[in-house]
């Protein structure tokens, strides 16, 4: 497995992937390391998430140079990735008792109620775009539940998920109960089918969902798929025109555009296209592309060369089918695999704009005659993450939130963003389950009944 600088190019580190019987004997202890975790007190668990919390907060400096090199997020974005993953550690040390704690529900019985009782063993996917925040929101509840923790990282961020690994352990989470795997996605999805395997959850794209989703469905267990998405952000006429663009800018160039939820379908009413054209192409042309050490870079490299080369072949077929490309959209003349902001109009149906996930920084700016249309192209996609309306309307901007638009998370006036008191995920081809707040803490549960006759 090749760690490679996206800025350079050059090659960080090779770490050998792991054999079989590696795998196998880190299933099968973190099983037994699992079967007293379970037993402790949410008290003590939750003094090792705290120490996780205020590890990340000490080292987050270190933590956000280790993403630069490996996947090239801008030191800045890295240090508050760090600083989120704090947050979710400390906000589940402080309520999973209160959100598992038993609820006596009145039957027949002298007694019922229901307990949430840990599944066991849960294997992690993840992704490389957001290499700490993503785990670490999966792996905070899914331990302070009383689960163990295998984390089997994408390829290109081996050393976040060894350094991940020991962060856990200085906090003194105990031996084996939280282990990193470095193997293929073969072996992954053999890992998924091990007896000490309980149950698995993927972030990532909705290719690899599709495989692990099976593998996991053939074995009957429990499987949460976090993935891609194309958010619409709806631009509707009586908009504040200049926040709208500005919002939209930020979220659609966040993580150097690789974000989940990241305003990719930029869906504007007519009355208004020309301004928020205008002002989106201002504030992308603005923004500084360039090494992600320094300060003051906007936009880093892409993580990855074929990924890179991808988004420019999603861009040039776009193009060919008759979109303009009124910014950016050529692959510039450097060392490292760069792309810089790049505007799209006039697209339409057939094109990769419209119906694909745009994984980097490049907004598709669609025009429509009205509301109604705004909605109807927001709703006609595979994907149904996060999506944002943008209206000085507040009622009706949330009515659409809440009740027109086929997604898992709708902002009003905001770009979407994930928070761990609120649930997070979402419908059609962007995945099943739920991670953060209350709902996610009880993917990874045994809701049990109990009964006393
Ligand atoms: P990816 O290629 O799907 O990889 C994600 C993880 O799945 C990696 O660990 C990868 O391992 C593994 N994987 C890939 N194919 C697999 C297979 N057939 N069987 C088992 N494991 C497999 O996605 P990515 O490029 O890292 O991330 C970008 C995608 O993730 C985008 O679509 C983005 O929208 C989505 N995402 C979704 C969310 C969300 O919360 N919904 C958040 C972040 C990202 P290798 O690296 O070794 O291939």
């Amino acid at each position: 497995m090749k760690s490679i600088n996206p800025a350079t190019g050059e090659l960080i580190e090779e770490y050998d992937q792991m054999n079989d019987d590696a795998l196998n004997t880190i299933a099968r202890d973190a099983a037994s390391a699992q079967d007293k975790w379970r037993r402790n007190s949410f008290y003590e668990r939750s003094l090792l998430l705290q120490r996780a919390a205020e590890l990340l907060e000490e080292n987050k400096e270190k933590y956000a140079k280790l993403m630069a090199r490996e996947m090239g997020k801008p030191v800045g974005q890295g240090k508050s990735e760090a600083e989120k993953c704090a947050w979710v550690c400390n906000y589940y040390a402080d309520n999973t008792e209160h959100f598992l704690e038993e609820e006596v529900i009145k039957s027949d019985a002298s007694k019922s109620y229901v307990t949430f009782n840990p599944l066991g063993t849960v294997l992690a996917i993840m992704p490389w775009n957001f290499p700490f925040w993503q785990l670490f929101r999966f792996a905070a509840p899914a331990l302070m539940a009383g689960n163990a923790v295998v984390l089997k990282h994408a390829s290109n961020v081996t050393g976040c998920a060894l350094a991940i690994e020991d962060l856990m352990h200085e906090a003194g989470v105990p031996d084996n109960l939280f282990r990193t795997v470095i193997a293929d996605n073969d072996q992954t999805n053999e890992l998924i089918k091990h007896p000490d395997i309980a149950a698995v959850t993927l972030t990532g794209s909705t290719r690899a969902g599709k495989a692990v989703a099976e593998t996991a469905g053939s074995e009957l267990k429990k499987s949460v798929l976090e993935l891609g998405g194309s958010d619409p952000y709806l631009i509707l006429e009586d908009a504040d025109v200049e926040m709208a663009a500005e919002i939209c800018v930020t979220s659609r160039l966040i993580n150097s555009g690789q974000s989940c939820i990241a305003a990719k379908r930029l869906i504007v009413v007519e009355d208004i296209y020309d301004e928020f054209l205008e002002a989106v192409f201002h504030l992308m042309n603005e923004k500084k592309i360039g090494d992600p050490f320094n300060s003051a870079t906007d936009v880093g490299p892409m993580a990855r060369e074929d990924l890179r080369d991808g988004l420019h072949d999603q861009v040039q077929k776009s193009v060919a089918k008759g979109a303009e490309c009124i910014l950016g959209g050529s692959i510039p003349d450097r060392d490292g695999y760069y792309y810089p902001p790049t505007i799209l109009t006039e697209i339409s149906k057939d094109m990769p704009a419209y119906e694909e996930e745009l994984f980097g920084p490049v907004a598709s700016v669609i025009k429509v005659e009205d509301t109604r249309e705004a909605i109807k192209v927001a709703n006609d996609s595979d994907y149904g993450l996060g999506a944002a309306v943008f209206s000085e309307d507040l009622q009706h901007a949330e009515e659409i939130a809440a009740y027109e638009l086929e997604a898992g998370c709708c902002f009003v006036n905001d770009f979407v963003k994930s928070d761990p008191r609120l649930p997070f995920g979402g419908i059609k081809k962007s995945g099943y389950g739920r991670e953060l707040s209350h709902f996610g803490i009880k993917e990874f549960v045994n809701t049990k009944t109990v009964y006393r006759a």
